[in-house]
């Protein structure tokens, strides 16, 4: 079964120098509870591609669907719904974390704002189980997210998204900012928690090692254009 799926997608910033094709014509199609590899060299497109997705962008031409609806042309009330079932994982979470909260905190908030959760004990029942899923002991509840390394943010940022039980999750250079032995265990836990919930996956990096570990399917991206589509087997066999 399909779960994303783009026809000649496009995306053209307006700049001093005129229109810039940062996304020119992309085709693929992502079955449900795998990942699709989009690597790259920087600048060719791969961030703008993964926002097109969830409307981050407005596409300029193209079509995106999702589970079998084409999403393309919905507004934000529309995506709204379509969103929580979609999530956008990044580089280094910090930015987006209140330094003012503490991990247990960080995991709660988008429970507090999906109002996912009846009743107190519900809450605090769930915070754990998904510090838990993501792999932070709970002698981290109380820490700050300055105090911790980078893998530990990583997982922060995981157990926020999993908050809405999405199915489908765009990895923008998740694993880029971390030290190679903790790259492989920031990867396992996302391919844990595919094999587990049925994740789906847009994994963007510019680090072709990682993406050949993590992806079903690969593109391969230049100049906002799809140079590259494949079975990351048949991409790695070809002599
Ligand atoms: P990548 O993720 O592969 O590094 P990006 O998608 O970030 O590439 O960028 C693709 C191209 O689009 C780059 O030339 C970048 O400068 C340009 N770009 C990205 N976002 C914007 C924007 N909001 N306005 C104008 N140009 C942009
Ligand atoms: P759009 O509404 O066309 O989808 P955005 O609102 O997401 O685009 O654009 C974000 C802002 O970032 C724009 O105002 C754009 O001018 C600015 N920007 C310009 N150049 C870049 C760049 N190279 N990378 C990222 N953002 C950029």
């Amino acid at each position: 079964k399909i779960l994303v799926e783009v026809q000649d997608l496009k995306k053209y910033f307006k700049t001093t120098k005129g229109m810039l094709h940062a996304v020119d014509g992309v085709n693929f199609q992502i079955k449900k509870g795998t990942t699709l590899g989009v690597v790259g060299e920087s600048g060719c497109g791969k961030s703008t591609l993964g926002r097109l997705l969830l409307h981050l962008h407005e596409s300029t031409g193209g079509k995106i669907i999702y589970d079998g609806v084409d999403i393309t042309n919905y507004d934000e009330k529309q995506m709204r719904e379509v969103r929580k079932k979609m999530q956008m994982i990044f580089q280094d979470p910090q930015a987006s974390l209140d330094p003012r909260k503490n991990v247990k905190e960080l995991i709660g908030e988008p429970l507090k704002n999906y109002k996912v959760c009846g009743t107190k004990e519900e809450y605090e029942k769930k915070v754990e189980e998904i510090m838990d899923t993501v792999g932070l002991a709970k002698r981290y509840a109380e820490s700050y997210s300055h105090e911790l390394d980078g893998g530990r943010r990583q997982r922060i940022g995981i157990g926020r998204a999993l908050a809405m039980n999405p199915e489908f999750i765009v990895c923008d250079e998740p694993v880029s900012a971390l030290d190679v032995s903790i790259q492989a265990q920031v990867l396992n836990l996302l391919m844990d928690l595919q094999d587990e919930k049925g994740l789906t996956y847009i994994f963007i990096t510019h680090d072709l090692s990682v993406v050949k570990h993590i992806s079903h399917e690969i593109v391969v991206m230049y100049l906002g254009q799809c140079v590259e589509y494949a079975k990351t087997a048949d991409l790695f066999n070809n002599p």
